[in-house]
């Protein structure tokens, strides 16, 4: 019998109609001959509601304390959703991440998965129960709770289905798949039906956040299937897999976009080599991302530095680099109305020119582009925040990516 992991997300339980429909899915599933088990994500807003509520309490809780009280919202999910199973006749049991062997580093509220063991998920497959794990949590090796990040229940389901060498892990949400731009910008977006890891990768973490890029990551290290699907309908939605290359007949798959941005520019920087290191060492020891990054102006003595960092770490980076700045003569200047517009596609590799049609499609909109950056799989674009919903469709259009 073939074991399928299941994943729930908190839209798909957030109250006790859709536990009961998660329910009928399930039992559904085993009906078909097949061993179950799923991963659940804490109900609708309830995670949000807890961070909040602990804000009530302190401005910065102890992040152990913090993983204490937020793993208490898959609680709750996982044990509503074996009571409706239990309604609907069948064995079933729910399990916390630690009983599930999750086993996770000590890094609260950001913990990564380190071993699964899978003993007592296994043994009660094989008493022929239904299986339902909290998503997002896990235990220390000296018991201590901690959580994943958020959106980690992707990467608990994940990790569950490579560990039990599971058949696929289907990830139940509530869009029908991965579509090649955001629906809600551009109405000819079309589903995609099969999408490589990497590409997958690229486009979680470009902004299509419709799996922790995490997840991903493990499910391509351990050739995990992922589907992507609704839980609302029957659909086949999209199959995230290792692709062929003979399979590949476009270049661009889908157009990501993220405005969670903000662009910082130093100009009258001393052009010594030394200025990248020092500047992006004070950044990374700060734990800041940086994102995009060009340097200009490399004839003359003096140069300009720009980077693009995530919209919360704003204040951070600049406080970095005000510190490394000091009394030195630089300017900093800082922009938020900026977003970053992206294409992604393996075929690319084989495909020359695909950034010269990006920035044609762009410029016959009078869209600018401030920064560039690209991989062997992806070419994305700083433009204006006010056009960048305009510079998604004329990319989409340009690789004639619709319906
Ligand atoms: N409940 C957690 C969150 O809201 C984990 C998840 O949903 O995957 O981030
Ligand atoms: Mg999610």
């Amino acid at each position: 019998m073939a074991i399928i992991v299941q994943k729930y997300g908190g839209s798909s339980v957030a109250d006790s109609e859709k536990i009961r429909t998660v329910a009928r899915r399930i039992v559904r599933t085993v009906q078909e001959g097949q061993k179950v088990v799923a991963v659940v994500s804490a109900q609708g807003k309830t995670t949000d509601a807890l961070i909040e509520q602990a804000r009530t309490i302190s401005k910065d809780p102890p992040k152990r304390e913090m993983d204490m009280l937020l793993a208490t919202g898959e609680q709750i999910s996982i044990s509503l959703l074996a009571m409706a199973i239990d309604a609907l006749g069948y064995p079933v049991i729910s399990l916390t991440g630690a009983q599930g062997g999750i086993v996770t580093d000590t890094q609260y509220t950001k913990a990564r998965i380190r071993a699964v063991d899978s003993a007592r998920i296994k043994k009660e497959l094989d008493k022929g129960c239904i299986v339902i794990v909290a998503g997002f949590q896990g235990i220390t090796s000296s018991n201590d709770i901690t959580t994943l990040g958020r959106g980690g229940s992707d990467t608990t389901a994940v990790a569950v289905a490579a560990a039990l060498g599971a058949e696929v892990c289907e990830i139940y949400t509530d869009v029908e798949g991965v579509y090649t731009a955001n629906p809600r910008m551009v109405p000819t977006a079309r589903k995609i039906s099969q999408v490589d890891y990497c590409e997958m990768l690229e486009l979680a973490s470009l902004g299509a956040i419709i799996l922790q890029p995490r997840a991903v990551e493990v499910a391509a290290a351990h050739g995990v299937p992922i589907h992507v699907r609704s839980s609302f309908s029957q659909e086949t939605g999209t199959i995230i897999k290792e692709v062929k290359s003979v399979e590949r007949v476009i270049s661009v798959t889908g157009v990501a976009s993220d405005d969670n941005c903000v662009k910082i520019t130093l100009t009258d920087v001393p052009n010594d080599v030394n200025v990248l290191s020092y500047v992006f060492s004070a950044l990374a020891e700060e734990a800041i991302n940086v994102d995009m990054i060009v340097q200009t102006g490399t004839a003359g003595r003096v140069t300009a530095l720009t980077f693009t960092v995530a919209r919360e770490d704003r204040e951070a980076a600049l406080r970095t680099v005000a510190k490394i700045k000091g009394d030195q003569q630089w300017q900093v200047l800082c922009d938020e109305e900026v977003a970053k517009v992206s294409i992604v596609g393996a075929g690319m590799m084989t495909n020359p020119g695909v950034a010269a049609r990006m920035f044609s499609a762009l410029n016959g909109k009078n869209i600018p582009v401030f920064v560039v950056s690209t991989s062997e799989i992806k070419v994305s674009c700083l433009v204006p925040r006010s056009a960048y919903q305009e510079a998604v469709r004329a990319c989409h259009d340009e690789f004639s990516l619709g319906e």
